[in-house]
């Protein structure tokens, strides 16, 4: 069976401006466990978290409105990512529509955890399933099977 490198979880981080209130917070109340993963995050996003949290060493790729979301979806399929959570604003149209439709459906295809609002983001950083292991799978793709009738 295929292993990750990390031994670290790693967790991508994105959040839309209206939504960066609401990671802000959520990054506070879960800032030991946060501490404990490999977090990488698009540009904005990791910027915040590092000026207003002590999460100082997230690893940075491009905002999302420049590409970010799709090199965070290249890290998914090539199992770099062992979760998602990309706290979307739903409000407003985004200029990047397609990447954030091409992040959300590579994660969801290749099964790895994915919130995308505050109460599924708690459920997951709550849950055993991001805490550090010595041997971490990679994520697998969901296996296309006949549509049951
Ligand atoms: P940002 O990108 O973290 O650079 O703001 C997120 C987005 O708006 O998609």
């Amino acid at each position: 069976m295929e292993r990750a490198v990390s031994k670290k979880p790693r967790v991508a981080l994105v959040a839309h401006d209206h939504s960066k209130p609401a990671l802000l917070s959520l990054a506070r109340d879960h800032e030991s466990t946060l501490k404990e993963l490999d977090l990488v995050a698009t540009q904005h996003t990791g910027e915040l978290l590092a000026r207003h949290t002590g999460l100082t060493s997230v690893r940075l790729v491009a905002s999302g409105p420049l590409g970010g979301d799709l090199v965070l979806a290249s890290e998914i399929v090539k199992g770099r990512i062992h979760a998602l959570i990309f706290l979307c604003d739903t409000t407003q149209t985004h200029p990047h529509q397609s990447d954030i439709k091409a992040l959300l459906r590579v994660a969801t295809l290749y099964n790895i955890p994915l919130a995308t609002n505050p109460a599924t983001a708690t459920l997951l950083l709550s849950s055993d399933m991001l805490k550090p292991a010595t041997h971490l799978e990679k994520p697998r793709r969901i296996r296309e099977a006949s549509p049951l009738h």
